[in-house]
């Protein structure tokens, strides 16, 4: 897509004001999603015109930046990454750092949808594992979920993942009144394929209709549930984000809790997330921001945005201060699928 300046041998690491290295870039190509999960839409959203969202030259020139300065993971996301026009252009371009060994790993959240119609380009393009968010396998329960949704088109999806080799997690939200009940044989279910699986606590990000305190369901109230009849031993599986795993012996598979709402993983993190406006936001639960499209759109040069990029990371909070509780406002106003999950 483009030739690479930034990608210079020399590499500096990208450290922040408390020390830590930042070596992951989750990057939102898109804030347009064909389903509207509950907890991350509202039912009618108002999308971003177009002009202010990067174009694939832009996101690419942007995300190389960060692997030139020492990033070596870059995870697509969105919104619904995989409806983003030309997205596997861009990806394909990236995985030019795959090549050159600058990365070490190029990936993807999806929620699945259209993954029968891009696992082969994306193996193809050296992504190896993919996240596939579902938070339930009853076909209504998916359809109320995600308002309209079609959960055969997922499983079909991740079936065709697993077929192009691809290395599938699945993520899923927990639910107090929804799944709640069933996070045990999704669990089952997961392992059953050979995909880790990971809970996730709903986090309070973005105005939506209906209040998320009601649906708010602690991961360590499921983990005591799933103690009650399975055996969870705890692993040192590490990956610098908010994930705790755990080995369950009944099923032989990896589960993983995040659990943002308690601080237990800030000081180690080592992630920033791209906007598809181009704000790079340096810690999910703040609402710290700099905006790299001023950049670039100014006709800044390489050395431009990369002095913006340590600039913003210099400035990287140490940590946030989620809390769910009723009647209060979102902790951060944006939405998740506008920072990228
Ligand atoms: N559309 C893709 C998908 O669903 O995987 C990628 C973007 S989505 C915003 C990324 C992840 O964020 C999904 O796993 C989704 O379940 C999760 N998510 C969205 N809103 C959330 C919220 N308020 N709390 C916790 N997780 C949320
Ligand atoms: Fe779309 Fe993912 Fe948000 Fe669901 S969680 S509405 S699939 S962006």
């Amino acid at each position: 897509m483009r030739q690479d300046t930034l990608a210079t041998p020399a590499r500096p690491a990208l450290i922040d004001g408390f020390g830590r290295t930042v070596t992951y870039l989750r990057v939102s190509v898109t804030d347009r999603c064909d389903l509207r999960c509950v907890y991350c839409m509202a039912e009618h959203m108002t999308f971003l015109p177009k002009a202010e969202v990067l174009t694939l030259e832009e996101l690419d020139r942007i995300a190389s930046g960060f692997v030139g300065l020492g990033v070596r993971k870059l995870r697509i996301t969105g919104g619904e990454p995989l409806v983003r026009k030309g997205v596997m252009g861009l990806i394909r371009s990236l995985s030019r750092h795959l090549q050159s060994g600058a990365l070490e790993e190029l990936t993807l959240t999806t929620n699945g949808t259209r993954l029968t119609e891009f696992a082969a380009d994306l193996a193809d393009a050296g992504v190896r594992r993919i996240n596939v968010s579902l938070d339930t396998l009853k076909p209504d329960l998916f359809r109320k979920l995600t308002r309209g949704g079609d959960l055969a088109k997922v499983l079909a999806g991740i079936e065709a993942a697993q077929a192009q080799g691809l290395k599938v997690k699945i993520n899923a939200v927990a639910l107090k009144d929804d799944n709640a009940a069933e996070l045990a044989d999704l669990i089952a279910w997961a392992h059953g394929l050979g995909a880790d699986m990971t809970l996730i606590e709903a986090m309070p990000m973005g105005e939506i209709e209906v209040d998320r305190t009601d649906q708010f369901l602690s991961l360590a109230e499921v983990r005591r549930d799933l103690e009650s009849f399975w055996t969870l031993t705890d692993t040192d599986h590490v990956t610098g984000g908010p994930a705790r795993y755990v080995h369950v012996a009944e099923t032989g598979g990896r589960l993983g809790f995040i659990t943002p709402l308690s601080h237990n993983f800030c000081e180690a993190c080592n992630r920033v997330r791209l906007t598809c406006t181009g704000t790079l936001h340096t810690c999910l639960g703040r609402e710290d921001a700099s905006d790299l499209r001023a950049v670039l759109r100014a006709g800044g040069s390489d050395q431009d945005l990369v002095e913006a990029i340590r600039l913003a990371v210099d400035a990287k909070p140490e940590g946030h201060d989620f809390q769910i509780h009723r009647d209060s406002a979102p902790a951060v106003a944006r939405h998740m699928s506008t920072t990228g999950g």
